[in-house]
């Protein structure tokens, strides 16, 4: 164990030194629904902030991220015909963003948004030199050669997708859609799925999604049946995604779709939950207990720890940072070290924590770990050498 130092510099030195992989946030969002300018810069403030930036590429830059993974979410169209009727205006006041959105099939609207994405990092070229600063990598050998340039790199971007619905060409689409819809995302570069998000889909049944204080505007209303499982579709495409090397991310899943998806992947790939808080902490059916910690360690995966106070510990303040960590210490106790990293879901209408409230404050969360004692190996392991681990060992064949 490591002793703690006053040294301001030491401490910037561990955070910078440290491969940052953010496993879970959404630019993209930002970017194709509120047309926001990836390198424009955005500074949090305390409060809920829809329109927010907080995986801006200035933020990602400040923050020393090394590699995004930034994750695609079709909205699912439930949210405006079961939960919230209200943003039925949006077809008068947005009307190109309801065209964009809530036409066309959700794989139709998951490709425009990755292609909005790949333009946004295209066009964050360095003005003065034309140098890439982001640089999209569509294969673990794209991203061991762009690491492999050293200090001043492109920040990597890894595609990623949350809810298999994505996977839907439309009203009558069969396993043999799915599947397809698959091998041409896998062909894209996505490196993992999120099986489920807020609402039934083909695949798998999701657990309820919405914070309290969301609730209490009477807004989301809908209840979700947490003891529905893995769909037999599901299977399928489980099966399928092992076979090409894409990772399954298990967030959102409810617990008995869960525990079906341990028993059938077993050791075969590296499952994720990108995105989650502990059960043993904060009660809720969207997080891991700690038996399903040590069969995801058991698989060779890991589990993220979500940067939303909300998830981490009940009755949730506007500070964060206290139960961001004493979650990464219990993913540590039970899960074990290799197993442990950062997924904070910037950027999906989440309401960060003021004490870190954006990617360019990463480096606040390396200063507390080192002051809780943990070495600035552990650090560089949950910062992001499990996650190249597992992509290393997960994505591809
Ligand atoms: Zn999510």
């Amino acid at each position: 164990m490591s002793s703690p130092t006053a040294d301001l510099n030491w401490r910037q030195v561990h955070h910078v030194d440290s491969t940052i992989v953010d496993l879970h946030a959404h630019p993209a969002l930002k970017i194709s629904l509120f047309d926001k300018v990836f390198t424009a810069p955005f500074h949090a403030h305390g409060a809920f902030n829809p329109f927010s930036f907080e995986s801006s590429f200035p933020n990602l830059q400040q923050g020393s991220v090394d590699v995004l993974l930034s994750v695609i979410y079709a909205p699912e169209r439930q949210i405006v015909t079961q939960e919230a009727p209200v943003l039925k205006t949006l077809r008068y006041l947005r009307p190109g963003l309801w065209r964009k959105v809530f036409e066309g099939s959700y794989f139709d609207v998951a490709n425009h948004m990755l292609d909005d994405l790949e333009r946004a990092a295209a066009a964050a070229a360095d003005p003065a030199t034309g140098r890439p600063q982001v640089q999209v990598v569509r294969s673990r050998a794209e991203l061991d050669a762009l690491l492999a340039q050293g200090n001043n790199r492109p920040i990597a971007m890894i595609h990623c997708l949350e809810g298999a619905h994505s996977l839907n060409r439309g009203p009558t689409t069969t396993t043999e859609q799915l599947l397809a819809s698959l091998e041409h995302f896998h062909r894209r570069g996505v490196a993992y799925i999120t099986l489920a998000h807020f609402f039934e889909n083909e695949v798998v049944h999701p657990c309820f999604p919405w914070p309290e204080d969301i609730q209490k505007l009477n807004f989301f209303r809908s209840e979700r049946d947490v003891t529905a499982g893995l769909k037999p579709a599901g299977r399928d495409v489980i099966e399928r995604m092992i076979e090409l090397g894409m990772l399954i991310d298990l967030s959102h899943c409810t617990p008995p779709a869960r525990a079906h998806i341990y028993d059938i992947v077993g050791q075969r790939a590296p499952l994720l939950m990108t995105h989650v808080g502990a059960y043993s902490l904060n009660p809720d059916p969207y997080n891991p207990q700690d038996w399903e910690l040590r069969k995801i360690a058991d698989s060779g995966g890991m589990v993220g720890v979500i940067f939303m106070p909300y998830w981490l510990t009940p009755h949730a303040g506007k500070r964060g940072l206290n139960a961001i960590v004493q979650t990464l210490r219990h993913f540590v106790d039970v899960a074990g070290i290799e197993h442990v990293g950062i997924g904070t879901d910037f950027d999906g209408f989440i309401d960060p924590p003021d004490d870190l409230p954006d990617a360019a404050h990463l480096e606040r969360l390396t200063q507390r770990l080192l002051i809780e004692h943990f070495t600035p190996q552990q650090i560089a392991q949950i910062w992001g050498g499990n996650a190249l681990r597992v992509l290393r060992q997960g994505w591809g064949r």
